[in-house]
């Protein structure tokens, strides 16, 4: 097919897609109307004096947030050439995946009668090869679990060596537009309020922060708040999961604090101190017991542990009914292992008998913004996918897609709904992601 306009030939618009039914019925759908800090018990107000403020940067693509899914965005868009600048308010690259011990790898792959087979390649197995070939990386009958620091470091040199421009220590407050468009990226910074022009915007923020500053569209789907955290000296105790380190094992909390709302500093405050607390009473028991080599807690959290709030209501939702039976999608742009339970046709079906699923190009692609895709946690995917459609791996897999289809729309001065979907999949294959299965 030569160059298209797929969105517009699928006839994908926003109101045929709603009249189909197949936008997510599910979570709290928060629309342009709704004031922003409605979720807060506002006592009074202040008015905040007008200011110019300087715009300090600029680049072809500017991407916010720093976990797995800005990492790819980020190198993806690099290493088609475009001038990258990647904004990440903490001091490491990695977001919940290094910075909250999430180290496990569950969706990389997907269990089968027989074992695992894997899902995701691209960008997620090339740092997997990275760690593996410096054993920082910890198979023992478990997905892959990575050596947090390692991960960090690997993760930042892959960035800077496909010439990415990093800026930490920069936390996004806001964006600046001209009509359906974002022309700069506003915010917070130890040098104070600063702006950076962008071309094009990628939100890998988790929380999809920039959806709320240019009033796309979006839902909002409450989950728990948790915590995952590194022991050391643990003997001969049965505990956690083993990293590659000798002797360290990942805990975890479970479900945590249940069914909160992620964007509620009240909410996070209160869920880090309590959950900080129900670690270091596991590791205090540990110690107690006689097998234990002298336990001790060898990190928590430095991010806290949100699984889901806002999640982009995108041109194409993925629906649980696509990953149950395994869809194929003509703008798919890459595969996702289904490590999880999940319920279809009032069946709860276990990972084992999943099938490995789709993620289609439309599901990045918000519906007014031209110049904005969405990847990791906030893309656009029905409530009963929470579990899988946030894993790391599904993370990596849409960043390193919305990286790529940024690069294509720039070269092409298109919007991105009109990104030709040949091209991009070409240069995916060409980055190592399998689309074929
Ligand atoms: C307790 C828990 C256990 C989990 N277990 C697993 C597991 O075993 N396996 C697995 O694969 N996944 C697991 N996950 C899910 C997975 O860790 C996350 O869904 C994934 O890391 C999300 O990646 P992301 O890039 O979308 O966002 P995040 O990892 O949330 O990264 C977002 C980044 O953006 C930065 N940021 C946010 N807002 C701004 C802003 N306004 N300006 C600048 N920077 C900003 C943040 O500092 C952060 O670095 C778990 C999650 C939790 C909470």
């Amino acid at each position: 097919m030569d160059r298209r306009k797929f969105l517009k030939s699928t006839a994908l618009t926003a109101a045929s897609v709603a009249s189909l039914g197949i936008t997510p019925a599910n979570g709290k759908k928060r629309t342009v109307t709704e004031k922003v800090n409605t979720r807060l018990d506002v006592k009074g107000r202040i008015i905040e004096p007008s200011r110019s403020i300087p715009v300090v940067d600029g680049a072809d693509v500017v991407v916010v947030g720093g976990g797995p899914a800005r990492f790819a965005a980020s190198i993806a868009a690099a290493r088609e050439g475009c001038d990258v600048l990647l904004l990440e308010r903490g001091y490491f690259i990695g977001g919940l995946f290094t910075g909250c011990d999430v180290t496990l790898l569950n969706n990389m792959y997907s269990p089968t009668p027989d074992g695992r087979v894997q899902a995701v390649f691209g960008l997620c197995d090339e740092l997997c090869r990275r760690l593996d070939s410096h054993k920082m990386l910890a198979w023992a009958g478990t997905p892959p679990n990575v050596d947090t620091e390692a991960t960090k470091y690997f993760m930042e040199r892959m960035c800077v060596e496909a010439g990415v421009r990093i800026l930490y220590g920069v936390q996004a407050a806001q964006v600046s537009m001209s009509g359906d468009r974002i022309d700069a990226v506003i915010m917070e910074t130890k040098s104070g309020r600063v702006a950076v022009n962008a071309k094009f915007v990628i939100d890998c923020s988790g929380d999809g922060d920039i959806l709320e500053w240019c009033a796309e569209d979006y839902y909002e789907y409450k989950y728990d708040i948790s915590s995952m955290w590194r022991v050391g000296n643990v003997g001969n105790v049965r505990f956690g999961s083993a990293t590659p380190n000798e002797g360290v094992r990942t805990g975890h909390l479970g479900d945590g604090v249940k069914d909160v709302d992620g964007l509620d500093i009240y909410v996070l405050t209160r869920a880090q101190i309590e959950l900080r607390e129900q670690m270091w009473q596991q590791v205090q028991e540990l110690r107690q017991k006689p097998e234990s080599g002298g336990a001790y807690l060898v990190s928590s959290p430095s991010v806290v542990g949100v699984r889901t709030t806002r999640v982009l209501n995108s041109v194409f939702n993925v629906t649980v009914g696509g990953a149950a039976e395994g869809v194929s999608y003509p703008d798919v742009i890459g595969f996702t292992g289904s490590d999880s339970t999940i319920e279809w046709k009032g069946e709860k079906i276990p990972g084992v008998k999943r099938k490995i699923w789709q993620v289609p190009y439309r599901s990045l692609v918000p519906r007014r913004v031209n110049n904005l895709l969405v990847a990791g946690r906030c893309f656009g995917f029905e409530q009963g996918l929470r579990y899988d459609a946030r894993e790391v791996g599904t993370c990596i897999m849409t960043g390193e897609a919305a990286g790529a289809a940024a690069a294509n729309a720039l070269a092409n001065r298109c919007s991105v709904r009109d990104v030709d979907v040949t091209v991009l999949q070409a240069t995916l294959r060409s980055h190592g992601v399998k689309l074929d299965w």
